[in-house]
């Protein structure tokens, strides 16, 4: 059948056009140059409370709709239309008395014109988005809410694709790198990272989401000031995330935590008057050089040290003299050794000195050269007369040791022969032979 030419087609009536507009799904209407209405399509009608057409022609939107403005018979937005021209195309939302309800409209007035360009009246055309407003209030309200719990756990959250960049970053997250949340999601990781660092975070994330694995460790890296920091890491695969497997990662900044761990530590290891190795620490360093010397056939001496009559120095002069006598005493062993040396404080005032890779002769050297040292020093600046000597026992790894304790009573006896030759001086014992020295 041939189509119809313009002329042909068939002409809508007044009526037709009103039923086809009852039809268009939106609220349509016109008004006067008064805001008050014209025509009114069906659905405009029923928001209305369903009155028949002839009874709203004269009356305006305002004699419905509460529209929140005291005294106002037109709003503000017709006002624009019908006094200044404008066409106005925005939300709105209006309390409508017919149903109680709130609802918020999409919507488009324009003005019309008559023949000599003067506003007559209004075109209005409004499509009900309040379900679609909820339904967007509803996900904002809970990606707040979600939004509300990941920033404010105290660890960095993040979200990782299987393309190696950022689905989500928390506040934390984002202050770490240095940069807004923005700039984190949909980057690259070797982006926000050193390639490198990003390189081995990702082979740990390769294999996770190859075989569905959790993982958990400690981890550390350079905050965006520059500061090295401890994390420990959590991070579970999880595939969902628009039908891509994704990484959920969870951080936990235990910076902090472990330097107290660390300064636990070091206080479990050191002693509180001296700042040397305790006793503990001395003897698990000592076997732990012991065998390494076993291993490698490497010498190894041991000199044990014990402060000359220091009970007379603390009768005469007091507890806190004999404790400043007992720093200043390890100061002088220290400034004669090397870093290598192991100086601990094993009892009082007994002192351990162990020397990987030095053989006895040059340990009783260094005894020697710390002998002296001592007693010319002045260890108490407010006794300057006051003199403080100590004797030395040295030895060194014989080859039938059995274990470090061997070691150390061999050293212990050659304290005690020092001290019986008259103190202020050093004893070795060899393995095979004892000499002493001055
Ligand atoms: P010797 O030459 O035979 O070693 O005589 P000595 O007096 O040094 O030996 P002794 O073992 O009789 O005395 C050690 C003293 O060290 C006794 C103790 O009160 C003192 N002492 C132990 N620990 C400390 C300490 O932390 N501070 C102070 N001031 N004195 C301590
Ligand atoms: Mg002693
Ligand atoms: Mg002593």
């Amino acid at each position: 059948m041939p189509m119809p030419t313009p002329d042909e087609s068939p002409q809508l009536s007044a009526i037709d056009y009103r039923q086809l507009l009852d039809e268009v799904g939106a609220f349509v209407y016109t008004t006067d140059a008064h805001g008050q209405y014209t025509y009114a399509n069906q659905l405009v009608l029923e928001l209305l409370g369903n009155p028949p057409l002839q009874a709203i022609l004269g009356k305006s939107f305002t004699d419905f709709v509460d529209i929140g403005e005291a005294g106002a018979t037109l709003r503000e937005t017709d006002l624009r239309v019908l006094r200044d021209g404008e066409t106005i195309a925005r939300e709105e939302t209006n309390y409508i008395h017919a149903t109680g309800e709130s609802l918020t409209y999409w919507s488009i007035k324009k003005p019309l014109r008559g023949a000599d360009g003067a506003i007559v009246g209004m075109l209005g055309i409004s499509h009900d988005i309040t379900a679609k407003k909820r339904l967007e209030d509803k996900v904002r309200q809970q990606k707040e809410l979600l939004d509300a719990v990941l920033d404010n756990i105290p660890g960095l959250v993040y979200m990782k694709g299987a393309n190696r960049r950022f689905l989500y970053a928390n506040q934390h997250l984002a202050k770490m790198f240095g940069r807004p949340v923005d700039q984190i999601v949909g980057r690259l990781d070797s982006e926000l990272m050193p390639p490198d660092v990003a390189d081995a975070f990702w082979q740990k994330d390769l294999h996770m989401l190859a075989t569905g694995e959790h993982y958990a460790g400690r981890e550390s890296m350079f905050d965006a000031a520059g500061h090295l920091r401890q994390f420990w890491s959590v991070v579970v695969p999880w595939s969902g995330y628009d039908g891509m497997p994704a990484l959920i990662g969870l951080i936990t900044d235990i910076t902090e935590l472990q330097r107290l761990k660390d300064e636990l530590q070091r206080q479990a290891h050191t002693d509180s008057l001296t700042g040397v190795a305790n006793r503990r620490s001395f003897f698990e360093r000592a076997e732990h050089e012991f065998a390494h010397s076993r291993r490698h056939g490497a010498p190894l001496s041991l000199i044990a040290v014990d402060v000359d009559h220091f009970k007379q120095i603390n009768d005469e002069h007091g507890h806190p003299v004999g404790d400043l006598v007992l720093q200043g005493f390890v100061q002088c062993c220290l400034d004669q050794l090397r870093a290598q040396a192991l100086c601990a404080r094993t009892g009082g005032e007994e002192f351990c000195i162990l020397l990987p890779g030095v053989p006895a002769d040059a340990a009783q050297a260094i005894a020697e050269r710390i002998r002296t040292a001592v007693a010319a020093a002045c260890l108490s600046p407010e006794h300057p007369a006051l003199r403080v000597t100590a004797s030395f026992g040295v030895t060194g790894l014989g080859p039938a040791d059995p274990h470090f304790g061997a070691v150390y009573s061999r050293a212990d006896r050659a304290l005690y022969t020092a001290k019986q030759q008259g103190r202020n001086c050093s004893c070795l014992h060899h393995v095979s032979e004892i000499a002493t020295s001055p």
